[in-house]
């Protein structure tokens, strides 16, 4: 029974949540419920509550949970599963997943966002109807299974992206840095990409080789197989033209894209064709050469 002013005749509430405790209890205050801390456990606390307007604490619990909980979650599976990742990295890619799943049209193990929160708010309804302690986590643990398991797999996901996407904007900077130290000519260079290799051309049209950069990025292979982007790459750092006409005839190659790499470390001094009439021609070769690529 509450004792609080005003509800001497309303039954108290338990509810215990492990996570987000601070902002149930204002989302409680929120909606005129009074919360006081009953138990702290180890893992979490209960509290009870107390108010009127039972259908309005059942959707409140819903909102809590796929906000601040949510929230609290993800930042928890980060923190256990990637301990290395900057309090900033992880804020990120909690505000992420928290906006994909709020702007999103996904399905979660065959349900959509809707469907989830219906049945969350069904059970809530259920359990303050008919006064039942509620155990937030106990409740979600088999509720929203199939949706906790499908965010954390996506979760997982963006984590190797973010990775992926920090260790490709490292590579870029050192090959800007290398880039800076040398002295800038006046050439011009085109760079060909195709999806079976990449060659660069000078203004005439002439295919530049180089055979002490070659010579050079074999060492660095270490006897690997000489990597025709490494080798392009190089030869284009070591000229260091003004500019770079680059003629991107694999516009779906996948990320990150060789075309992509040379206009992000030349910045300013490298742009695409835009289809130019040299690309034309070597598409309608292609295609004769390789019909059903
Ligand atoms: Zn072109």
């Amino acid at each position: 029974m509450c004792f609080a002013e005003g509800l001497v005749n309303v039954p108290a509430l338990e509810i215990t949540t492990q996570l987000a405790f601070p902002s149930l209890v204002s989302k409680l205050e929120g909606i005129g419920w009074i919360a006081s801390v009953a138990e702290e456990l180890e893992f979490g606390t209960r509290i009870q509550v107390c108010g009127e307007h039972d259908d309005e604490l059942a959707e409140i619990l819903c909102t809590f949970v796929f906000e601040d909980w949510m929230c609290a979650y993800l930042d928890v599976r980060l923190a256990k599963g990637h301990s290395y990742l900057h309090e900033d990295e992880k804020e990120y890619l909690v505000l992420v997943m928290l906006h994909s799943i709020k702007t999103g049209s996904h399905t979660y193990a065959g349900h959509t966002l809707g469907e989830w929160k219906q049945a969350i708010l069904s059970t809530f309804q259920e359990m303050v109807n008919g006064f039942s302690p509620i155990d937030i986590e106990g409740v979600l643990r088999f509720r929203l299974k199939g949706f906790l398991e499908s965010i954390c797999s996506k979760l997982e996901d963006d984590v190797q992206q973010f990775l992926a996407d920090r260790e490709y904007e490292e590579f870029v900077s050192m090959l800007r840095y290398i880039l800076e130290a040398q002295t800038q000519t006046s050439q011009v260079m085109h760079v060909y990409c195709s999806k079976e290799r990449v060659w660069i051309c000078d203004a005439d049209g002439e295919l530049v080789r180089d055979t002490d950069v070659a010579k050079a990025v074999e060492l660095a292979s270490e006897g690997e197989d000489m990597n025709a982007e490494d080798l392009a790459m190089s030869i284009l750092i070591t000229r260091s033209p003004s500019e770079i006409i680059i003629h991107d005839l694999f516009p779906g190659a996948p990320w990150p894209s060789f075309p992509e790499t040379v206009e992000k470390v030349f910045s300013g001094r490298a742009k695409k064709c835009g289809g130019c009439s040299t690309c034309v021609r070597l598409q309608q070769a292609s295609f004769r050469l390789y019909p059903f690529c």
